[in-house]
């Protein structure tokens, strides 16, 4: 008796701890990177290390053969993952692994495209879908129009030129159009963001389910005078995609300013959880910037 009360009571606290674990297990997903015109090495470090010192995430990195190599063993598990994040921005993924891709967005799959993965795979219709807006790599009035932000409204340009350029880097203030959105919910309506390139002039099919963030790029800094749309949702089929034009990466983990600014890694972290789940459980962190002031985390680690 004795013995079976014991074992009844091991169970219990097994099954506690299962349960326990359950409830704070993190969210599995994949870096796709390995070839990109910025410092992947540092990158999707940064990324990985803004994730997981989080708690709420564990993620794979998919390191993809360098830049000429034979791409076609290049392959990853989508089945495996509730979020991918897209740091890449290289050859063209086999035929294989572009229909995984899009299937898996497609039955509800997360994605985070991240800053020059929105230059990657001009020619690929279904990708320019799920990015909606890119830039570079050849794209011009043939990729779609213009899109800026204007009287309250997105607007569109369709007059020829080249998709994707911008002015130096320079700190700027992200404005919200949408604060209701789980991933803005309770941050400031203007904030400022650490020293970045502010894309502008990007072209696409523009399926932009929820604008997030806008940003005025200053002729002065050789914008386009326009407010460019910088942060924002995207459905494709039942997949959610969160695009952050934002963070571009500095020469090493500790001169990263882009990717160390709070609000980037805040974003960043309420993007990848929206993606992977379809709600934010995050609180806001104290050292959240202000319209004046951005604000950088040296260890990439969330103050909650
Ligand atoms: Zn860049």
């Amino acid at each position: 008796m004795k013995h079976l009360k014991h074992s009844l009571l091991t169970g219990i606290v097994l099954l506690s701890a299962i349960i326990c674990v359950n409830a704070k297990k993190p969210i599995h997903g994949v870096i796709i990177t390995g070839q990109n015109n910025h410092n992947w090495p540092v990158s999707h470090q940064a990324i990985k290390m803004t994730l997981e010192n989080s708690g709420l995430f564990s993620l794979d990195v998919a390191v993809s053969p360098k830049q000429g190599e034979d791409m076609s063993g290049f392959s990853v598990d989508f089945s495996k993952y509730k979020l991918v994040v897209l740091d890449y921005n290289g050859d063209e993924w086999s035929a294989g692994m572009k229909a995984a891709f899009l299937d898996y967005v497609k039955q509800g799959g997360g994605v985070v495209v991240y800053h020059a993965a929105d230059n990657a795979f001009t020619d690929w219709p279904a990708y320019n879908e799920i990015i909606a807006l890119g830039g570079w790599g050849g794209r011009n009035e043939a990729s779609g129009p213009y899109f800026y932000w204007k009287n309250g409204a997105l607007q569109t340009d369709t007059s020829p030129g080249n998709g994707g350029s911008h002015g130096f880097r320079h700190e700027f203030v992200l404005n919200c159009r949408k604060a209701s959105h789980p991933i803005t919910k309770g941050l400031p309506a203007q904030w400022k963001h650490a020293s970045d390139e502010l894309y502008d002039r990007m072209r696409g099919p523009g399926g932009i389910k929820d604008l997030l963030y806008t940003a005025y790029s200053s002729p002065e800094q050789h914008g386009s005078g326009r407010e460019e749309p910088l942060v924002f949702t995207v459905k494709y089929g039942k997949g959610r995609v969160f695009h952050i034009m934002l963070g571009h990466c500095g020469e090493r983990l500790d001169d990263n300013p882009a990717m160390q600014c709070t609000g980037f890694q805040t974003l960043f972290l309420r993007g990848s959880e929206w993606c992977a789940k379809g709600k934010v459980t995050q609180k806001v962190p104290k050292d959240f910037p202000t319209a004046d002031k951005s604000s950088l985390r040296l260890n990439y680690k969330p103050s909650w």
